[in-house]
């Protein structure tokens, strides 16, 4: 999947490109209007995150060009112009999604692979993969070395957050909101148990670890 990024502010872009670049996204970066034209005439993208004040003019206005140029893939507009009527002007034009700034880096990969999950109804998938284990997200299914690896939801949900975050400890705490949400106990070894079976599941005997724990901290895909 390739994302185009249009955003000025050189923080707020990297950090977004950072979070797209770990879930196996290709992304382009662009600051300004005319480096966005030139990169959509360039190449083909799969969604778009775009930034209305731009120095060199407004997004609102790009994003007319294409959607008037026939492009019809998601664009999700982010900006700090909260005004109902600017968001109702963009949804308008032909924005997706809209997210007001500040906003939440997990917020924005949300709502993006929610827009090119209803997008994708064909062959394109969004696969995670990490030294020969891959993870389709649209079919659900995992593979290690090409072969099927049956997953109960929860481990399927485990292990998508290791893959989403693999140069990353993943504390305990942060495993327990993202899998269990509420529910969990922290006083259980649940965890523990959960990284175990995937250990015996993506691990082959004698072989190589495919998730390191982090002691006192938690765990980290090796
Ligand atoms: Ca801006």
């Amino acid at each position: 999947m390739k994302i185009l990024l249009v955003e000025d502010e050189n923080k707020v872009g990297r950090f977004v490109e950072r979070a797209l670049a770990e879930l196996a996204y290709t992304v382009r970066h662009v600051t300004t209007c005319a480096a966005a034209r030139d990169a959509l005439a360039d190449s083909p993208y799969d969604a778009i995150v775009l930034d209305l004040g731009l120095p060199d003019g407004d997004g609102l206005v790009l994003l007319a060009e294409w959607r008037a140029s026939g492009f019809n893939e998601p664009v999700l507009i982010l900006s700090a112009r909260d005004a109902v009527g600017d968001r109702i002007r963009g949804l308008n034009l032909g924005a997706d999604d809209y997210l007001p700034k500040p906003f939440s880096v997990d917020e924005l990969v949300a709502r993006l692979r929610s827009l090119l999950r209803r997008q994708s109804s064909g062959p394109r998938a969004t696969v995670l993969e990490h030294r020969g284990v891959k993870l389709d997200l649209l079919s659900r299914i995992a593979t290690c070395e090409g072969r099927t690896v049956e997953l109960t939801s929860r481990e399927f949900a485990l292990l998508e957050l290791f893959l989403q975050h693999s140069k990353r400890v993943l504390t305990r705490t942060m495993i327990a909101e993202k899998v269990w949400d509420a529910s969990y106990d922290l006083e259980t070894n649940l965890i523990d148990v959960y990284v175990r079976r995937l250990r015996q599941k993506f691990e082959r005997p004698g072989g190589e670890p495919f998730i390191k724990t982090i002691r006192g901290t938690g765990y980290q895909l090796a």
